[in-house]
């Protein structure tokens, strides 16, 4: 699904950068959002024009908060001998494309934690710079620009740790107790289920405020938690399949489901061992 339809962007280091078209109708609903909220409410008396490009370069700071993320995961990957051949940005953020599963629970949490810490080492660095330096002249272009990157790269980090697969803290989740438990398959189902269970958590809350409020915003998360929940139930499907113990029973069970697409956030070809070190 979020292959196709792809424009490419570029290579950093072997790695294909692609931004799908979904993400650029996001790209631009951002900077219109920044224009007539944030910017309108925080920038004080500058120009229209002036408005639209602080607006713009936040949207930009978002889209390079999102790939610095997920290099990050990238290059702990490629370190531990798992392939990355390109990075995806869409609708919902950002895919590393993954040749094979992590092949143990250490590899698979360094992999995990990567990105959220990169996430919050940028948003240390923007803090420190919008409320150490620049701490006194809240309302200047530097301010504005330095407190959106911090807010993004902090939410950025909040979110993907929250312990549901498959975000970055249901993988987190996943690790820790593939390492207890030793069973990939019972660790991915509860991870998964965590996953499902904050997936339907944001699409009822979402609900919620958008009834209340009156205002449609609050569809997003709505849409962002079907995501999450379809694909936390896909991802525990598949992993049962793989490593369903008779032929049969994967054909039997599972194949319907085989045809359905499926955006995982690490796309993997290979089952990992059902026990790790
Ligand atoms: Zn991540």
């Amino acid at each position: 699904m979020i292959g196709k339809a792809s424009l490419r962007l570029g290579t950093i280091g072997s790695i294909e950068i692609n931004v799908n078209v979904t993400w650029l109708a996001v790209f631009a609903l951002l900077v219109y959002w920044l224009r007539v909220g944030y910017v309108a409410e925080n920038a004080g008396d500058i120009t229209s024009a002036a408005a639209w490009l602080i607006s713009g370069a936040g949207a930009l700071i978002l889209f390079a908060s999102v790939l610095a993320h997920e290099l990050s995961h990238s290059f702990v990957a490629i370190r531990n001998g798992l392939p990355i051949k390109k990075i995806t940005l869409f609708i919902f953020g950002g895919v590393a494309h993954m040749e094979s599963e992590p092949r143990t629970p250490g590899v698979e949490f360094k992999m995990a934690i990567a990105g959220p810490i990169m996430s919050i080492c940028i948003a240390a660095v923007a803090g420190l710079v919008r409320f150490g330096l620049l701490g006194g002249n809240p309302t200047g272009v530097a301010a504005l620009i330095t407190e959106y990157a911090f807010y993004a790269n902090a939410v950025l980090a909040c979110f993907n740790l929250v312990p549901g697969f498959p975000l970055d803290g249901g993988r987190v989740l996943r690790a820790l107790l593939w390492k207890v438990t030793r069973d990939y398959v019972k660790s991915t189902v509860v991870a998964s289920a965590v996953g499902r269970a904050f997936g339907l958590l944001l699409v009822f809350s979402g609900v919620t405020a958008a009834i209340a409020y009156e205002t449609p915003a609050f569809l997003w998360p709505v849409l962002v938690g079907v995501f999450i929940e379809r694909l936390a139930h896909l991802s525990a499907v598949r992993v049962r399949r793989m490593h369903a113990r008779t032929p049969l029973e994967r054909g039997i069970r599972f194949a319907p489901i085989t045809a359905t697409p499926r955006p995982v956030f690490y796309r993997d070809r290979e089952p990992p061992p059902t026990t790790g070190k």
